[in-house]
C-alpha cells in the first residue's frame, strides 16, 4: 500500500551557526521567530542575508532556525548557475569538499569556506510510516507525482527517518517546476524493482536490451 505524499517547496535559504551569525548581525543577537515550517522545530527567521558568488548575488535570502552546527547554504541548480558556483548534490548537512561564498549581514560579512549544496530531494517520515511504506532510514525511493499532463518519476529520493519528522517529501523550486501540479502536489512512493536498485545499471541493462 502506498500513502498519498504531501510534495513541499524549499527556495533557497540558510541555515546558521551561532558563531557565523553573531559576525553578520552583532554579538548578542538572537534569532526572530516568523513562522514555523512542516518539519517540528523548524521556523522562517525575520533576518535576511546576501548570499555573494563569483557571478552573482541573491539579497534578502532567508534564514530558517534554529541554529545549526554549521552554516549552510541551499539553492537550486538554477541558483547555482546565477551565483558562479558548482552545483553539488549533497544531503542537507554532508557539507565537506562543497563550494563556499561570501555571506553578507548588515554588521559583518565572511568567507564561508565551504556549506553551498543542492539538498538532495527527500521525504521526511515517522517510523510508523516508514513501516506502512516499507522503507528504511536512507533508502532510495522513486516517487510518482501527480500531475497535470507533466507527471514526472523522480528517482534517487531519500528517505529520511525520525520520530520528530511530519511525512512531506522536500524538493527545491527547480524540481517543483519541473512537474505541473495544483495547491496541494503530492506524489506516491512506487516500486519499480525490488529491495536495491541501481539507476546507472538500470540505464546499461535498457541499452543492451535488457527490460526488467
Ligand atoms: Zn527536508
Amino acid at each position: 500500500m502506498s500513502v498519498k505524499i504531501p510534495i513541499e517547496t524549499s527556495a533557497r535559504h540558510i541555515h546558521l551557526s551561532r558563531e557565523d551569525f553573531e559576525v553578520l548581525f552583532g554579538p548578542g543577537k538572537e534569532l526572530h521567530f516568523v513562522k514555523e515550517l512542516s518539519q517540528p522545530g523548524q521556523y522562517l527567521c525575520e533576518e535576511r542575508l546576501t548570499v555573494r558568488g563569483p557571478k552573482g548575488r541573491f539579497e534578502n535570502m532567508a534564514i530558517l532556525g534554529p541554529f545549526r552546527s554549521r552554516s549552510q547554504v541551499e539553492v537550486s541548480l538554477t541558483d547555482t548557475r546565477q551565483l558562479g558556483l558548482p552545483g553539488v548534490i549533497r544531503q542537507s548537512g554532508d557539507i565537506a569538499g562543497t563550494p563556499g561564498c561570501t555571506l553578507i549581514g548588515p554588521m559583518g560579512e565572511f568567507e564561508m569556506k565551504e556549506g553551498v549544496i543542492v539538498a538532495k530531494r527527500h521525504i521526511h517520515m515517522t517510523p510508523d510510516e516508514a513501516l506502512v511504506l516499507r522503507v528504511r532510514d536512507n533508502d532510495q525511493v522513486f516517487v510518482l507525482t501527480k500531475s497535470y499532463g507533466r507527471t514526472v518519476i523522480y528517482a534517487d529520493v531519500v528517505v529520511r527517518v525520525n520520530r520528530s519528522f511530519r511525512l512531506a517529501m522536500h524538493v527545491d523550486t527547480d524540481e517543483a517546476n519541473a512537474f505541473s501540479s495544483d495547491a496541494e502536489p503530492y506524489g506516491v512512493i512506487v516500486q519499480l524493482f525490488g529491495d536495491n536498485y541501481d539507476t546507472h545499471k538500470w540505464i546499461e541493462e535498457e541499452l543492451s536490451g535488457i527490460h526488467r
